[in-house]
């Protein structure tokens, strides 16, 4: 009966995480939230841009919302608590849950 040689641990290269090398802007800190009760204080809305549209993970980049599937790739969808919206041309889908 062969001897079954142990299984051979090999620790999965290790990969460097690639240092952030693509310039992104400094990202807005967001304000502290500090809610005085009988002060109505304006909201202040951190500004949404394209950039909010995508993530990049190492050199990889992501995109946070679903694009529309009438006007195709480019459309990015509005991200409402229940549904995605296209501003585009109306398209609405409901998130699943
Ligand atoms: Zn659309």
């Amino acid at each position: 009966m062969p001897v079954k040689a142990p299984p051979k641990k090999e620790e999965p290269a290790k990969k460097e995480e690639a240092p952030a090398a693509a310039a992104k802007p400094a990202e807005v800190a967001a304000a502290p939230k500090k809610v005085e009760k009988g002060k109505h204080e304006k909201k202040h809305r951190v500004e949404k841009g394209v950039h909010a549209m995508y993530k990049i993970e190492g050199d990889k980049v992501t995109r946070a919302r679903p694009t529309c599937e009438r006007c195709g790739p480019g459309f990015f969808m509005a991200d409402h608590h229940d549904r995605y919206t296209c501003g585009h041309c109306g398209f609405t889908r409901y998130k699943q849950k």
